[in-house]
C-alpha cells in the first residue's frame, strides 16, 4: 500500500506505536483515527509521521474521525511525557487523559448465521453453542471471556468461511451530545408591505414569524410546537421561503446548576497574604517561573492567596486556570468559595460526572467558554489554551497518585505541564510533601509561606493522653468501664472535653483512623485471626450487616461460630470499627446530634457533601469519621478535635508511615481553632514520644522535617533518592517468587548500564503477600539519577518477559507506598 506512513498510539498494554499508512495528507498530530488492529478496528491517536527509508508493508487507516485534532499539541507532548516517566504506553496516557466518549473502542460482533453440521471442531462447537439463537448478535468480547480459551479469532475465520457465522464491527459512536433543536430568523422583514406580500393569507406563518421577531431572532423549536402551539409544517412554510431555518445547537449540562452559588466574601488580604499575592503576580510576567511552594499553616488563608492569583491571571491577563483539590466531595468549600468569585467561568470535574457531562465540561474549556477547571488529579489534563497557573492544594495528599496504570501523580505532572507551556505552578500545604521541602530548601521550587493564622488566631493548644493508662485502668477496673467513662475508648478528659462544647452549643470532630480500628476476630485461646480467602489481610467485623468483610476484595462470609485450628468457642470480636465507636459516643453523649463519615456511609454521589452541609448549618454537634475529615474543612464553630487513636498507621512497613501520621494529626487538629470562639485539641497516643507525634502536637512542621529527612538517609529513601517499586504477582506462590528472583537478576545485571548509583533491593515477599487471590513480590530500584532510574526500567518493561502463565508486572515509579 502506498501514502503516507504514519505511527498511532492505541490505548492496549504494548509499549510501541503502530505504523498505518493514509492516502490523502496526513492527519495532524493529535487526531483521532479508525485503524484496524489484529482482527478487529481501534481508535488511536496520530503521533507523527514515520519516516523510516525503508518502511515496512503497513495497513491503511480506516478512517479520520476529528476535523481538528482532538488533542492540543501541548496535552500531547504531555502525555509523551508521562509514557515516557512512568512507563506506560502512550495510547494508555492518553486514554486516561481524555474523557472516556474520545476513546471509546469498536466492538466486534458475531451472529449465527445457521447452525453447522458435525464437522466443525471442538471448540467450534464451543463457539457456535455459546452463540445460542440465529440471528443474535454477541460481542467477540464477552464470548472470549465466557468461554474462556483464548483468542477465538482462528474459530471465527473458519466459521465465516462456511458461511456459518456473520462478523461485524459497529462503528465506534459518535460523542454523545445534547443537541437542541432551535429555529432561527434569516430575514428580517420591517417592512409591513412586504410582509403582506411575504405571508398572504399564511396567517400562521405570519404570527410564528413574529414570535420569532419577539423573542429577539431565535426560539427553540420545541417551544414553538409547544407553547407556542405551532405546527411543524407552519415551521417547515417559513423554512421554504428561507426566512428561517431550523439548527441543532448544542446545550450543555451543568451538574452544579442546582447547588446554588454563594455571594463571594469581600475580604482584604492581610500583610503576609499581601506579600505572597504581589509576588505571586510579579512571578507570572516571567516567562519560565520556577515552581513555587506554599507553605502556609492550616487556617492561614493560602485559599484567597489562590483566588487572588487566578483573578489576575483570568481577568487581567485573559489566560485560564487550573486548580487541583484532592477530592471534590471531601472539598466542597473551597470548590464553592472558586465558584463564588469567578461563577460560570469555572468547570468543576468530578467522579460523579456522567461521561456526557465530563465531555461536555471539556469541550467548554477547550473553546475558552470557562477559563477556570477546579478538579481532583486528572483535572490535570484539561484542554486550557493559554495556560496561566496550576494550583495545587493540599499538594502531600496521596490520592494525587493513580493507583493503576498509568500510575502518574499529578502533582508533578502539574509541575511538568506548568514547565512545558510557561505557566506558573504554585502547590500549597501546611504540611508539605518531603519531596516538595527539599525542592524548596535547596531552591528548586520557590519557597513562600504563611507562618500566621489569619486574624490573630493561633493554632489550637493540643493535650496528650496516653492510651497505656487509659487500658490498664480499664483492665484493673473491668467493672467501670460503662458508657459514661468513654467505654474505655474515650479518655475521661475527652468525655469532659466534648461535654464542655455540648454545654455550650459548639461542635467536635472526632477522628479515628479506620487501618487500625477495624474489628477482627481472634480466638481467644490460640491467637488465630480470621483472614481473606484471597488477600492476606485480616477481615473486618461489620456490626449492622452482621458479615465478615475484605476491604481489598469485598470478599463477605458470615462470622465464625468456632475456631478453625483449635475449635475453641472463645472468639473474640476485637479492634473497634467506626460503627462500634459510633455506639460508644451515642451511649456517652446522649444528648448529641452525631453525623458519621466513611465509606461506608457515603456511597451516595453527593453524601459527603450533604453531611458537611449539615455539620455546617450547625445540625450536627459531632461529626465522627475517618481520614476524610481531615481535609480542608473550615467550621469556626468546631472548638474541639479528638484523636481516637493517634498512633494507627505508624508501624506499617512503609517509609511514609511516619509523614502520613504526622500530616493527618497536623491536619486534623487544624479543623479546630479556626474562628473566634477558638479550639483545643485531644490526640490520645500510646505513643506519645515519637517524633512524628510529638512534632504534631507542637505544631512544628520544620523539627518533623529535620528529623524525618535525617530517617530517610540510611537506607536511602526519597527525596534523598529516587524509586521504583516493582512488583510482580501470580496466582502460584512458587511461580511469583521465582519470576521475582529472575527479574531482581535481570535489573541487576542490566543496572550498570543505566548508571552508577542504581540499587536493586530484594526480591522480597510484599507486605501484602496475597491480594486479589495473587501472590506478591516485589524489588525496589532506587538511583540519585531520575535518568538513570528511567533508562533501566524503560528497558525493563521493553525487554524482560517474565515466564510462566498468568504472571503480572507492575513498575510504580515515585510510589506512594511499598505495600
Ligand atoms: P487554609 O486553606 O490556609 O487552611 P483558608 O483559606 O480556609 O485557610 O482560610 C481560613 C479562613 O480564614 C477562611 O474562613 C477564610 O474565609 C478566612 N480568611 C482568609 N483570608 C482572610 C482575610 N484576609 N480576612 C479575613 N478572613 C480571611
Ligand atoms: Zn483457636
Ligand atoms: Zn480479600
Amino acid at each position: 500500500m502506498g501514502g503516507t506512513r504514519i505511527e498511532v498510539a492505541l490505548p492496549l498494554p504494548i509499549h510501541t506505536t503502530f505504523t498505518y499508512s493514509v492516502e490523502t495528507p496526513a492527519p495532524q498530530r493529535g487526531t483521532r483515527v479508525l485503524v484496524p488492529f489484529r482482527r478487529g478496528e481501534r481508535i488511536g491517536w496520530v503521533t507523527g509521521l514515520n519516516t523510516a527509508s525503508d518502511p515496512p508493508k503497513v495497513r491503511g487507516i480506516l478512517d479520520v474521525l476529528d476535523d481538528q485534532p482532538s488533542v492540543p499539541p501541548d496535552l500531547l507532548q504531555l502525555a509523551e511525557w508521562i509514557s515516557e516517566y512512568y512507563l506506560a504506553p502512550l495510547g494508555m496516557v492518553l486514554r486516561t487523559a481524555l474523557p472516556s466518549v474520545l476513546s471509546e473502542a469498536s466492538r466486534d460482533f458475531l451472529t449465527m448465521i445457521r447452525t453447522q453440521g458435525e464437522e466443525g471442531t471442538v471448540r467450534e462447537q464451543r463457539l457456535i453453542s455459546a452463540l445460542g439463537e440465529p440471528g443474535m448478535a454477541k460481542a467477540v468480547r464477552t464470548l472470549r471471556k465466557t468461554l474462556g480459551m483464548g483468542s477465538i479469532w482462528p474459530e471465527i475465520r473458519s466459521l465465516v468461511g462456511k458461511g456459518a457465522v456473520r462478523h461485524e464491527t459497529i462503528p465506534p459512536k459518535d460523542p454523545p451530545r445534547k443537541i437542541q433543536k432551535v429555529v432561527r430568523l434569516k430575514e428580517w422583514i420591517s417592512d409591513l408591505t412586504a410582509r403582506d406580500e411575504m405571508f398572504g393569507r399564511a396567517r400562521r406563518q405570519r404570527e410564528a414569524y413574529e414570535a420569532l421577531e419577539g423573542s429577539g431572532g431565535s426560539v427553540e423549536l420545541n417551544h414553538l410546537l409547544g407553547r407556542g402551539g405551532f405546527s411543524r409544517s407552519v415551521i417547515a412554510g417559513l423554512e421554504e421561503k428561507g426566512i428561517a431555518s431550523v439548527e441543532d445547537v448544542e446545550v450543555f449540562r451543568d451538574p452544579f446548576r442546582d447547588h446554588p452559588k454563594e455571594k463571594p466574601p469581600d475580604l482584604t488580604p492581610t500583610p503576609d497574604q499581601g506579600r505572597v499575592i504581589s509576588h505571586l503576580k510579579r512571578m507570572l510576567s516571567e516567562s519560565k517561573p520556577s515552581p513555587v511552594l506554599l507553605h502556609g499553616v492550616t487556617g492561614s488563608g493560602k485559599t484567597l492567596v489562590y483566588i487572588e492569583l487566578l483573578s489576575e491571571v483570568v481577568r487581567a491577563r485573559g489566560r485560564g486556570a487550573i486548580v487541583l483539590v484532592p477530592e471534590i466531595s471531601l472539598t466542597p468549600q473551597t470548590v464553592s468559595r472558586f465558584r463564588a468569585h469567578f461563577g460560570d467561568d469555572v468547570a468543576v470535574l468530578h467522579s460523579a460526572l456522567s461521561d456526557g457531562e465530563r465531555f461536555d465540561a471539556w469541550r467548554q474549556l477547550q473553546r475558552g467558554e470557562k477559563r477556570i477547571v477546579v478538579g481532583a488529579r486528572s483535572a490535570v489534563f484539561a484542554p486550557i489554551p493559554s495556560l496561566g497557573v496550576i494550583v495545587v492544594d493540599e499538594e502531600h495528599d496521596g490520592s494525587y497518585k493513580q493507583s493503576e496504570g498509568p500510575r502518574y501523580q499529578a502533582r508533578d505532572v502539574a509541575i511538568v505541564r506548568a514547565s512545558q507551556t510557561g505557566a506558573l505552578c504554585l502547590l500549597g500545604s501546611a504540611t508539605p510533601s518531603l519531596e516538595s521541602w527539599e525542592n524548596g530548601r535547596t531552591g528548586k521550587y520557590e519557597l513562600l509561606s504563611l507562618p500566621q493564622r489569619v486574624g490573630g488566631g493561633i493554632l489550637p493548644p493540643v493535650h496528650v493522653v496516653d492510651l497505656k493508662k487509659l487500658w490498664k485502668e480499664k483492665k484493673a477496673h473491668p467493672g467501670k468501664t460503662g458508657p459514661v467513662e468513654g467505654g474505655g475508648v474515650l479518655s475521661p478528659e475527652l468525655v469532659e472535653g466534648v461535654n464542655d462544647r455540648l454545654a455550650r452549643s459548639e461542635q467536635a470532630i472526632l477522628l479515628l483512623n479506620r487501618r487500625g480500628y477495624s474489628s477482627f476476630v481472634q480466638c481467644r485461646e490460640c491467637g488465630e485471626v480470621w483472614q481473606c480467602l484471597h488477600c492476606s489481610v485480616s477481615l473486618t467485623f461489620h456490626r449492622t450487616s452482621g458479615k465478615l468483610l475484605c476491604h481489598h476484595c469485598r470478599h463477605e462470609e458470615p462470622p465464625p461460630k468456632r475456631c478453625d485450628r483449635c475449635g475453641s468457642e472463645e472468639l473474640s470480636f476485637r479492634g473497634l470499627g467506626t460503627e462500634q465507636v459510633e455506639r460508644v459516643v451515642a451511649e456517652t453523649f446522649p444528648g448529641a446530634r452525631i453525623a458519621r463519615m466513611d465509606v461506608d456511609t457515603t456511597s451516595g454521589k453527593w453524601s459527603h457533601h450533604e453531611i458537611l452541609g449539615r455539620f455546617g448549618r450547625g445540625e450536627v454537634d459531632i461529626l465522627l469519621g475517618t481520614q476524610m475529615i481531615a481535609k480542608g474543612l473550615d467550621f469556626p464553630r468546631v472548638t474541639l478535635v479528638g484523636v481516637i487513636n493517634a498512633d494507627v498507621g505508624i508501624h506499617l512497613p512503609d517509609f511514609r508511615a511516619s509523614e502520613r501520621a504526622f500530616q493527618l494529626l497536623s491536619q486534623v487538629a487544624g479543623r479546630t481553632g479556626r474562628g473566634t470562639l477558638g479550639g483545643e485539641v485531644w490526640v490520645q497516643t500510646a505513643l506519645p514520644g515519637h517524633f512524628a507525634v510529638r512534632a504534631a502536637l507542637d505544631h512544628d512542621y520544620s523539627a518533623f522535617a529535620v528529623r524525618e529527612l535525617k530517617e530517610r538517609v540510611a537506607p536511602r529513601y526519597p527525596p534523598h533518592v529516587r524509586l521504583a517499586n516493582v512488583l510482580l504477582s501470580s496466582p502460584s506462590s512458587e511461580e511469583a517468587a521465582r519470576e521475582a528472583e529472575r527479574g531482581g537478576g535481570w535489573l541487576r545485571a542490566a543496572a550498570s548500564r543505566f548508571g552508577s548509583d542504581l540499587e536493586v533491593v530484594g526480591p522480597a515477599p510484599a507486605p501484602i503477600e496475597r491480594l486479589h487471590g495473587r501472590w506478591r513480590w516485589h524489588l525496589v530500584v532506587r538511583s540519585s539519577s531520575p535518568n538513570a532510574l528511567g533508562g533501566l526500567l524503560r528497558s525493563f518493561v521493553e525487554h524482560h518477559r517474565p515466564r510462566g502463565r498468568d504472571v503480572r508486572v507492575i513498575v510504580d515509579r515515585d510510589p506512594v507506598a511499598l505495600l
